[in-house]
């Protein structure tokens, strides 16, 4: 049996007709870069979000960076996030000439441990960015609360959390900015590059359409330096076919999650996924830790099982950041988890079956390792 760490194929095909549709009016009405399709997008991606406001930009990474930048974030500020990120978190804070500062993780939710926050915070911060990662919250009550008393600024990094809540609330939506990425492979995908900001602050929500069109309010008059970080007119259709679908994606994520929850769950030398009692998880990712991880992963693959590892080298530790003179050790669990993380497959389309297969195999590679 063979079974794809994500099959984005399938899902196509169940929506084909009403993504030709789509795509088939902007092509009719030449709409291609920003314009009234993407308009419409954001007003149905700020509704979903609870959010008084979306733009729409060119990816994740740009929603991250002229957040950022909105916020006036730059030289000599620090901005502190979580090092287990996809390095796009990193490089936002990097590229908005602001340095990022690491906090470490809880180890049951991998996500930003409040509890060690307060002592990251200097004189030079102005900012946190929580990830809420692999589709679960940060536990944003305390972050908030720290985030306010030192009257810093808060940009949820929700990029692979679409529908996911925090005590009833969406992500996104309890910052002062959430950032959201449409990359294909994320829970709502487009086809091709694409992000959103959500935000309930008109302020910070005029600056970032200013900046994504070069600093215009108007054509040609331009009142600040901006960049070209629009999204287009062919992504916003594609998203606003699949976001009537994310609920059902969501709830198909999170029942797979189920099963393998059931059949891994007991198994020796296996830590299942941690669903914090705060939240709801929408699984973008299901990732359990293990022991001998690289010896699993090739084990199954051999197996026809494909995983992923999110993400093998924590941001501190990656030869682009060595420039920040934090070596191994400086975030313990984090790196903890860089060393025993695996992503098993998930996708809404994946089968009972498939699932079935793949615990099966763990369980019998498990064994033969002990
Ligand atoms: C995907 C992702 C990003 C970047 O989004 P892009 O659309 O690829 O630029 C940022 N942060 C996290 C946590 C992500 O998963």
């Amino acid at each position: 049996m063979n079974v794809p760490f994500l099959d984005l194929r399938v899902q196509y095909r169940s929506i084909k007709e009403e993504i030709s549709g789509a795509i088939g009016q902007v092509m009719n009405d030449c709409a291609f870069a920003g314009g009234p399709f993407v308009a419409r997008f954001e007003e149905e991606f700020a509704s979903f979000c609870a959010c008084r406001s979306a733009v729409g930009v060119g990816s994740g990474t740009e929603a991250l960076w002229l957040s950022l930048l909105a916020l006036g974030i730059g030289e000599g500020d620090e901005v502190i996030t979580v090092p287990n990120t996809f390095i796009a978190t990193a490089e936002a804070i990097t590229f908005s000439g602001a340095r990022p500062v690491f906090v470490d993780i809880d180890e049951k939710t991998f996500n930003m441990d409040p509890e060690l926050l307060e002592r990251t915070i200097t004189s030079r911060t102005r900012a946190i960015i929580p990830v809420h990662l692999f589709g679960q919250a940060a536990d944003m009550d305390p972050i908030m609360e720290i985030a306010r008393a030192h009257g810093l600024a808060v940009i949820e990094d929700a990029c692979q959390a679409h529908g996911a809540q925090y005590r009833g609330r969406p992500a996104g939506s309890i910052g002062d900015a959430g950032c959201f990425s449409f990359y294909p492979g994320k829970n709502l995908g487009a086809y091709g590059e694409a992000g959103a900001v959500v935000t309930n602050r008109s302020d910070l929500a005029e600056t970032i359409r200013h900046l994504r069109d070069h600093g215009q309010a108007e054509k040609y008059y331009h009142g600040t330096i901006g960049w070209n970080a629009r999204m287009d007119g062919l992504q916003a259709a594609v998203l606003s076919v699949k976001l009537r679908y994310l609920p059902d994606w969501s709830e198909a994520r999170r029942n797979n999650a189920l099963i393998y929850d059931d059949l891994l769950n007991g198994m020796p030398g296996i830590i299942t996924p941690v669903r914090a009692e705060y939240g709801k998880h929408v699984f973008h990712i299901y990732a359990i830790r293990v022991n001998h991880r690289n010896q699993i992963i090739s084990e199954l693959l051999k197996r026809g099982i494909h995983c992923g590892v999110h993400y093998p080298v924590p941001v501190h530790l990656q030869k682009a950041y060595s420039f920040l003179g934090l070596g191994e050790g400086s975030f313990p669990v984090a790196e903890k988890c860089a060393r025993e993380l695996i992503s098993l497959p998930m996708f809404p389309e994946l089968t009972e079956d498939k699932i079935r297969y793949v615990c099966d195999k763990i369980r019998q590679v498990i064994d033969a390792l002990q």
